[in-house]
Protein backbone atom coordinates (compact mmCIF):
# COMPACT_ATOMS: atom_id res chain seq x y z
CA UNK A 1 0.00 0.00 0.00
CA UNK A 2 2.89 2.24 0.83
CA UNK A 3 4.99 1.54 -2.09
CA UNK A 4 2.07 1.84 -4.42
CA UNK A 5 1.75 5.17 -2.89
CA UNK A 6 5.27 6.30 -3.13
CA UNK A 7 5.35 5.13 -6.80
CA UNK A 8 2.11 7.37 -7.52
CA UNK A 9 3.91 10.15 -5.81
CA UNK A 10 7.09 9.70 -8.22
CA UNK A 11 5.28 9.27 -11.45
CA UNK A 12 3.03 12.48 -10.32
CA UNK A 13 6.28 14.35 -9.82
CA UNK A 14 7.57 13.32 -12.96
CA UNK A 15 4.49 14.30 -14.49
CA UNK A 16 4.30 17.80 -12.91
CA UNK A 17 8.04 18.01 -14.53
CA UNK A 18 7.73 17.00 -17.51
CA UNK A 19 4.34 19.41 -18.17
CA UNK A 20 5.55 22.21 -16.67
CA UNK A 21 8.99 22.14 -18.66
CA UNK A 22 6.76 21.69 -22.03
CA UNK A 23 4.44 24.57 -20.97
CA UNK A 24 7.42 26.79 -20.50
CA UNK A 25 8.84 26.37 -24.09
CA UNK A 26 5.99 27.98 -26.18
CA UNK A 27 7.00 31.17 -23.95
CA UNK A 28 10.23 31.11 -25.59
CA UNK A 29 9.59 29.97 -28.84
CA UNK A 30 6.37 31.68 -29.85
CA UNK A 31 4.26 31.50 -32.30
CA UNK A 32 5.88 27.61 -33.48
CA UNK A 33 2.40 25.90 -34.32
CA UNK A 34 4.02 22.36 -34.19
CA UNK A 35 5.28 22.96 -30.69
CA UNK A 36 1.79 23.72 -30.22
CA UNK A 37 0.60 20.46 -31.12
CA UNK A 38 3.32 18.71 -29.61
CA UNK A 39 2.16 20.32 -25.84
CA UNK A 40 -1.05 19.51 -26.60
CA UNK A 41 0.04 16.06 -27.71
CA UNK A 42 1.68 15.79 -23.94
CA UNK A 43 -1.44 17.91 -22.41
CA UNK A 44 -3.54 14.67 -23.77
CA UNK A 45 -1.12 11.95 -22.98
CA UNK A 46 -0.28 13.07 -18.76
CA UNK A 47 -4.22 14.04 -18.32
CA UNK A 48 -5.17 10.39 -19.61
CA UNK A 49 -2.08 8.49 -17.25
CA UNK A 50 -2.81 10.50 -14.29
CA UNK A 51 -6.52 9.16 -14.68
CA UNK A 52 -5.60 5.63 -15.45
CA UNK A 53 -3.23 5.66 -12.47
CA UNK A 54 -6.34 6.10 -10.12
CA UNK A 55 -8.12 3.81 -12.37
CA UNK A 56 -11.05 6.24 -12.86
CA UNK A 57 -12.44 4.27 -15.45
CA UNK A 58 -15.80 5.69 -14.63
CA UNK A 59 -14.66 9.38 -14.83
CA UNK A 60 -12.99 8.14 -18.10
CA UNK A 61 -16.22 6.77 -19.66
CA UNK A 62 -18.41 9.98 -18.38
CA UNK A 63 -15.71 12.48 -20.33
CA UNK A 64 -16.26 10.03 -23.15
CA UNK A 65 -20.11 10.27 -23.27
CA UNK A 66 -19.82 13.99 -22.88
CA UNK A 67 -18.02 14.60 -25.51
CA UNK A 68 -19.88 11.89 -28.19
CA UNK A 69 -23.04 14.56 -27.03
CA UNK A 70 -20.78 17.47 -27.85
CA UNK A 71 -20.83 16.00 -31.60
CA UNK A 72 -24.17 14.97 -32.27
CA UNK A 73 -25.95 18.00 -30.19
CA UNK A 74 -23.50 20.80 -29.88
CA UNK A 75 -24.64 24.08 -28.19
CA UNK A 76 -22.20 25.86 -30.91
CA UNK A 77 -19.59 24.91 -33.11
CA UNK A 78 -16.07 25.37 -32.57
CA UNK A 79 -12.93 24.88 -34.77
CA UNK A 80 -11.17 23.54 -31.80
CA UNK A 81 -7.92 25.98 -31.00
CA UNK A 82 -5.21 22.84 -29.69
CA UNK A 83 -3.69 25.75 -27.16
CA UNK A 84 -7.64 25.88 -25.68
CA UNK A 85 -7.34 21.82 -25.55
CA UNK A 86 -3.77 22.23 -24.35
CA UNK A 87 -4.55 24.61 -21.64
CA UNK A 88 -7.85 22.74 -20.26
CA UNK A 89 -5.75 19.53 -19.88
CA UNK A 90 -2.69 20.68 -18.54
CA UNK A 91 -4.10 22.77 -15.98
CA UNK A 92 -6.84 19.88 -14.91
CA UNK A 93 -3.25 17.84 -14.41
CA UNK A 94 -1.10 19.87 -12.17
CA UNK A 95 -4.25 20.37 -10.11
CA UNK A 96 -4.79 16.87 -10.10
CA UNK A 97 -1.35 16.43 -9.20
CA UNK A 98 -0.48 18.77 -6.07
CA UNK A 99 -4.03 17.55 -5.05
CA UNK A 100 -3.11 14.22 -4.21
CA UNK A 101 0.11 15.25 -1.52
CA UNK A 102 -1.92 18.20 -0.45
CA UNK A 103 -4.96 15.81 0.31
CA UNK A 104 -2.89 13.23 1.53
CA UNK A 105 -0.88 14.97 4.36
CA UNK A 106 -4.13 16.84 5.55
CA UNK A 107 -5.56 13.12 5.98
CA UNK A 108 -2.73 12.42 7.79
CA UNK A 109 -3.13 15.52 9.73
CA UNK A 110 -6.53 15.28 10.39
CA UNK A 111 -6.53 11.41 11.47
CA UNK A 112 -4.04 12.20 14.04
CA UNK A 113 -5.84 14.60 15.49
CA UNK A 114 -9.55 13.84 15.08
CA UNK A 115 -11.51 10.61 14.62
CA UNK A 116 -13.07 9.71 11.01
CA UNK A 117 -16.26 9.35 12.83
CA UNK A 118 -16.25 12.62 15.20
CA UNK A 119 -17.88 15.86 14.79
CA UNK A 120 -21.77 15.43 14.37
CA UNK A 121 -20.88 12.00 14.23
CA UNK A 122 -23.34 11.33 10.89
CA UNK A 123 -21.72 7.50 9.73
CA UNK A 124 -22.68 6.43 13.30
CA UNK A 125 -26.07 7.95 13.47
CA UNK A 126 -29.34 5.95 12.56
CA UNK A 127 -29.48 8.30 9.53
CA UNK A 128 -30.07 5.97 6.18
CA UNK A 129 -26.88 6.44 3.85
CA UNK A 130 -28.03 8.26 0.94
CA UNK A 131 -29.54 11.07 3.15
CA UNK A 132 -26.03 11.13 4.82
CA UNK A 133 -25.04 11.14 1.47
CA UNK A 134 -27.62 14.47 0.26
CA UNK A 135 -27.05 16.14 3.59
CA UNK A 136 -23.20 15.90 3.07
CA UNK A 137 -24.05 17.23 -0.79
CA UNK A 138 -26.48 20.55 0.31
CA UNK A 139 -23.57 21.14 3.01
CA UNK A 140 -21.13 20.89 0.53
CA UNK A 141 -22.35 22.62 -2.28
CA UNK A 142 -23.81 25.78 0.02
CA UNK A 143 -19.66 26.42 0.72
CA UNK A 144 -18.86 25.96 -2.68
CA UNK A 145 -21.43 28.91 -3.57
CA UNK A 146 -20.12 31.11 -1.35
CA UNK A 147 -16.26 30.04 -2.18
CA UNK A 148 -17.60 30.69 -5.44
CA UNK A 149 -19.12 34.07 -4.88
CA UNK A 150 -15.91 34.89 -2.93
CA UNK A 151 -14.12 34.17 -6.02
CA UNK A 152 -15.88 36.76 -7.99
CA UNK A 153 -16.21 39.55 -5.93
CA UNK A 154 -12.95 39.58 -4.25
CA UNK A 155 -9.88 40.63 -6.76
CA UNK A 156 -7.09 38.31 -5.08
CA UNK A 157 -9.68 35.38 -5.63
CA UNK A 158 -10.54 36.38 -8.60
CA UNK A 159 -6.77 36.30 -10.30
CA UNK A 160 -6.71 32.86 -9.04
CA UNK A 161 -10.53 31.65 -10.45
CA UNK A 162 -10.21 34.05 -13.86
CA UNK A 163 -8.29 31.36 -15.33
CA UNK A 164 -11.29 29.02 -15.29
CA UNK A 165 -12.64 32.12 -17.59
CA UNK A 166 -10.71 32.59 -19.71
CA UNK A 167 -11.41 30.34 -22.49
CA UNK A 168 -12.91 31.46 -25.54
CA UNK A 169 -15.35 27.92 -25.73
CA UNK A 170 -17.07 25.93 -23.83
CA UNK A 171 -16.99 22.15 -23.22
CA UNK A 172 -16.59 19.30 -21.47
CA UNK A 173 -12.89 19.51 -20.72
CA UNK A 174 -13.16 22.98 -19.62
CA UNK A 175 -14.60 21.69 -16.70
CA UNK A 176 -10.68 20.86 -15.29
CA UNK A 177 -9.49 24.52 -16.69
CA UNK A 178 -8.96 26.04 -12.96
CA UNK A 179 -5.99 26.91 -11.27
CA UNK A 180 -4.43 23.82 -8.91
CA UNK A 181 -4.54 26.99 -5.92
CA UNK A 182 -8.44 26.57 -6.43
CA UNK A 183 -8.64 22.89 -7.03
CA UNK A 184 -6.77 22.48 -3.78
CA UNK A 185 -8.92 25.26 -1.91
CA UNK A 186 -12.33 23.43 -3.17
CA UNK A 187 -10.78 19.47 -2.11
CA UNK A 188 -9.01 20.62 0.95
CA UNK A 189 -12.31 22.45 2.55
CA UNK A 190 -14.13 18.93 1.48
CA UNK A 191 -12.30 17.14 3.29
CA UNK A 192 -12.39 19.25 6.27
CA UNK A 193 -16.32 18.93 5.51
CA UNK A 194 -16.04 15.16 5.80
CA UNK A 195 -14.47 15.10 9.36
CA UNK A 196 -16.80 18.14 11.15
CA UNK A 197 -19.94 16.19 9.59
CA UNK A 198 -18.61 12.89 10.79
CA UNK A 199 -18.89 10.86 7.34
CA UNK A 200 -17.39 8.17 6.77
CA UNK A 201 -14.47 7.75 4.04
CA UNK A 202 -16.52 5.90 1.11
CA UNK A 203 -19.10 8.72 1.62
CA UNK A 204 -16.79 11.92 0.83
CA UNK A 205 -15.09 9.77 -2.30
CA UNK A 206 -18.24 9.20 -3.57
CA UNK A 207 -18.94 12.55 -3.05
CA UNK A 208 -15.87 13.41 -4.51
CA UNK A 209 -17.08 10.83 -7.90
CA UNK A 210 -20.27 12.72 -8.00
CA UNK A 211 -18.87 16.44 -7.99
CA UNK A 212 -16.25 15.47 -10.55
CA UNK A 213 -17.67 13.01 -12.71
CA UNK A 214 -21.56 14.10 -13.19
CA UNK A 215 -21.50 17.99 -12.01
CA UNK A 216 -18.17 18.92 -13.20
CA UNK A 217 -18.78 17.65 -16.75
CA UNK A 218 -22.44 17.98 -16.97
CA UNK A 219 -22.01 21.84 -16.16
CA UNK A 220 -19.70 22.65 -19.00
CA UNK A 221 -20.34 19.82 -21.23
CA UNK A 222 -21.24 22.26 -24.86
CA UNK A 223 -25.03 21.21 -25.46
CA UNK A 224 -27.50 23.49 -25.23
CA UNK A 225 -29.58 22.36 -22.82
CA UNK A 226 -32.67 23.13 -21.79
CA UNK A 227 -33.08 24.84 -25.28
CA UNK A 228 -33.57 28.42 -24.84
CA UNK A 229 -35.58 28.94 -27.35
CA UNK A 230 -38.40 27.31 -24.89
CA UNK A 231 -39.44 28.45 -21.22
CA UNK A 232 -37.15 27.43 -18.83
CA UNK A 233 -38.15 24.30 -16.82
CA UNK A 234 -39.50 24.66 -13.26
CA UNK A 235 -37.06 22.51 -11.82
CA UNK A 236 -34.06 25.06 -13.59
CA UNK A 237 -34.60 26.64 -10.46
CA UNK A 238 -33.73 24.18 -8.25
CA UNK A 239 -30.63 22.24 -9.83
CA UNK A 240 -28.06 23.45 -12.69
CA UNK A 241 -28.16 22.51 -15.95
CA UNK A 242 -25.75 23.20 -18.70
CA UNK A 243 -26.86 26.36 -20.24
CA UNK A 244 -27.27 28.12 -16.42
CA UNK A 245 -23.93 27.43 -16.45
CA UNK A 246 -22.71 27.96 -19.58
CA UNK A 247 -24.81 31.56 -18.72
CA UNK A 248 -22.38 32.20 -16.03
CA UNK A 249 -19.22 32.32 -18.63
CA UNK A 250 -20.73 34.19 -21.33
CA UNK A 251 -20.38 38.50 -21.51
CA UNK A 252 -23.78 38.84 -20.70
CA UNK A 253 -24.02 37.66 -17.44
CA UNK A 254 -23.82 39.84 -14.38
CA UNK A 255 -20.11 39.67 -12.99
CA UNK A 256 -21.42 37.80 -9.72
CA UNK A 257 -24.73 35.87 -11.57
CA UNK A 258 -25.48 32.05 -11.62
CA UNK A 259 -23.02 31.08 -8.80
CA UNK A 260 -24.17 27.52 -7.90
CA UNK A 261 -22.39 24.55 -8.68
CA UNK A 262 -25.52 21.83 -7.91
CA UNK A 263 -28.62 23.43 -6.61
CA UNK A 264 -29.24 26.70 -8.60
CA UNK A 265 -31.72 27.92 -5.76
CA UNK A 266 -28.65 28.92 -3.42
CA UNK A 267 -28.64 32.11 -6.41
CA UNK A 268 -33.03 32.45 -6.04
CA UNK A 269 -32.27 32.61 -2.38
CA UNK A 270 -29.87 35.30 -2.43
CA UNK A 271 -30.32 37.15 -5.73
CA UNK A 272 -27.79 36.09 -8.12
CA UNK A 273 -30.21 33.96 -10.12
CA UNK A 274 -30.04 35.06 -14.29
CA UNK A 275 -32.16 33.30 -16.53
CA UNK A 276 -30.20 32.16 -20.15
CA UNK A 277 -31.87 33.73 -22.77
CA UNK A 278 -30.86 34.11 -26.52
CA UNK A 279 -29.90 32.46 -29.27
CA UNK A 280 -26.61 30.20 -27.55
CA UNK A 281 -24.77 30.68 -30.87
CA UNK A 282 -24.24 34.28 -30.37
CA UNK A 283 -23.50 33.79 -26.81
CA UNK A 284 -19.67 34.93 -25.99
CA UNK A 285 -17.10 33.56 -23.45
CA UNK A 286 -13.87 34.11 -21.97
CA UNK A 287 -12.87 37.14 -19.43
CA UNK A 288 -13.54 40.89 -21.16
CA UNK A 289 -11.20 43.18 -19.84
CA UNK A 290 -8.36 40.87 -18.34
CA UNK A 291 -5.26 39.90 -20.55
CA UNK A 292 -3.19 37.61 -19.84
CA UNK A 293 -0.64 34.71 -21.76
CA UNK A 294 -2.16 31.61 -23.12
CA UNK A 295 0.59 29.37 -21.71
CA UNK A 296 0.31 27.03 -18.76
CA UNK A 297 3.06 28.57 -17.55
CA UNK A 298 1.54 32.23 -17.99
CA UNK A 299 -1.92 30.94 -16.60
CA UNK A 300 0.00 29.24 -13.37
CA UNK A 301 1.69 32.06 -12.38
CA UNK A 302 -1.13 34.51 -13.17
CA UNK A 303 -1.94 35.28 -9.48
CA UNK A 304 1.40 35.92 -8.10
CA UNK A 305 2.17 38.04 -10.93
CA UNK A 306 -0.83 40.34 -9.96
CA UNK A 307 -0.05 39.95 -6.09
CA UNK A 308 3.34 41.36 -7.40
CA UNK A 309 2.12 44.23 -9.92
CA UNK A 310 -0.14 45.34 -6.77
CA UNK A 311 3.13 45.76 -4.46
CA UNK A 312 4.35 47.70 -6.85
CA UNK A 313 2.44 50.07 -7.83
CA UNK A 314 1.63 50.59 -3.71
CA UNK A 315 5.34 51.04 -3.52
CA UNK A 316 5.11 53.61 -5.99
CA UNK A 317 2.22 55.58 -5.17
ZN1 LIG B 1 -16.97 31.70 -11.98
ZN1 LIG C 1 -17.35 26.87 -15.08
Amino acid sequence: MQETLSLKLIVYAISLIVLITISMLPTFLEQRRDLKITSTIASVFIFLSLILLDQQWIFLGGLVLAMFLEVFIPRKNYNHDSTEISLSLGLGACGKMLMLPVNFFLLDYLNTYYPMNGGLRLASSSIPILLQLFIYLVITDFKDYWLHALAHRTSGFWSIHKIHHGAAEMNCLHAYREHPIYDIGTSASQLVLAYCLGVSMELYIMLSVILNLIINISNHVNINYPPTDQDFPWWGYIVVTPNFHAWHHTFSCRYDANLANVFSCWDLFFGTFETPWGNPDDWQFGVRQDSYPKSLYGELAEPFNQILARDTSSTNS
